[in-house]
Formats: C-alpha cells, structure tokens, sequence
C-alpha cells in the first residue's frame, strides 16, 4: 500500500519510512505531486493542524494520506512549546535556537517533566478516515547531548537516562511517540473497518 506524507520535514519522513518498512510504500506528498510551498498551520490543536495538512494534500490524489503534527509538551511551562515546538524561538528557527531557548527558560526550575506528542491524521480523497496520537514520557536536560535524531531530541531525556540523540534511530523508532501513533494505525487497518 502506498502512502504519501503531507511533510516538508525529512526527519519526519525518515522515521515514519523506517517505523512503516514493509507495511507501507512511504512517499513525500510534496516531492510525488510537485507542491513548492508548505502548507501552513493555522490550527489550535495537534489534532486540527494534522487534519488540516493531510485534508489539503488527499484533495489532489486518491492515495492514501497522513500527516504529522507533532512537538514537545513541557509541565513547567503549561505545556508550551506544544504546536509552536517547530517556531518556538522565531519563525524559521533552527533546532538549536529553539533547545537553547527552552534550556534558558527552564533555568533553576527544577519539574523537568516533558512530554513528546505525535498526531497522525489519515484521510483519502478529500475525508479524514481517523486520527491516531501517541505520547512519550521524558524530562529536559540540563545540556544538549548526543548527535541523532533531530528537534528537541538532544535535550530529551528518556527511561534510561540518555537523550533521545543519544540512542540509535533503531531504539528512537522502536519507542518514540511517532512509532505508537503509527501502531495505533497499523492495527486500525489490521483490525479496524480499513482491510
Ligand atoms: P510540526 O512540523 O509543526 O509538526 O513541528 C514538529 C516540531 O516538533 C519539530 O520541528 C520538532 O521541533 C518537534 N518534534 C516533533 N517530533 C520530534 C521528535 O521526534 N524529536 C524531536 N523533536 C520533535
């Protein structure tokens, strides 16, 4: 079964190819239909903005489509950057711009409680089928740490201490919230009403 993803975001689009390897035929929605400019987020919600990027895309194929709508939810700090992860130290910022910026905020706080979430929208011609969403429990580093992954990955701090760039794409694939949203609609289409 093919698939095209409604990102411009090439991590994005590693770990879903390497979490969906021999289930699905992953395929950028930008690069297959020759779209330039991404698609904003104007949404309120990682539920909204996901529906609304895989909508835009399923309405110009009658492939099967998801998005992902993704970012990191700290407690200490009513759960931003949430929607913003990706803008949150200014538009167009990079990764380390946007780690440097929450390691000044969380400055001798000591709750480094922090979330990852991944809402995954799938639709086809035009309809969303269903939204699947997965989470993954962490805390922020002090310091960045490790060269893998990407975002926030080098400040994240799973179960075993180490930073989610730290680990193995393998080990991030086999854990993230990405892989357990992707589970959810592995299985919709095994057991659910899409066979
Ligand atoms: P989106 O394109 O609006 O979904 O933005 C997602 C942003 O959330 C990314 O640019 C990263 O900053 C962050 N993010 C999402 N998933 C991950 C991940 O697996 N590791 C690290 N950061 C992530």
């Amino acid at each position: 079964m093919k698939v095209l993803v409604a990102t411009k975001n090439r991590h994005k689009i590693r770990e879903i190819t390497d979490i969906l390897k021999g289930k699905a035929e992953v395929c950028s929605a930008f690069d297959e239909l020759g779209i330039g400019d991404d698609i904003p987020e104007t949404g309120k919600s990682f539920e909204e903005n996901a529906s609304l990027k895989a909508l835009y895309i399923s309405k110009m194929t009658d492939d099967y489509v998801i998005a992902d709508d993704s970012g990191l939810e700290v407690r200490a700090l009513n759960n931003r950057p949430g929607i913003y992860s990706a803008r949150y130290a200014g538009e167009n910022s990079t990764d380390e711009a946007n780690n440097e910026k929450l390691l000044i905020e969380l400055k001798g706080i000591k709750d480094r409680k922090a979330k990852y979430v991944c809402v995954i929208a799938l639709a086809k011609k035009g309809e969303i089928i269903k939204i699947f969403r997965g989470e993954l429990e962490g805390e922020i580093a002090l310091a960045p740490r490790g060269k893998n992954g990407f975002g926030y990955d080098p400040i994240f701090v799973i179960e075993n201490g180490k930073t989610a760039a730290e680990i193995s794409p393998e080990e991030k694939n086999r854990i993230s919230h990405r892989a357990k949203a992707l589970k959810l609609m592995e299985e919709y289409f095994v057991f659910g009403s899409v066979k």
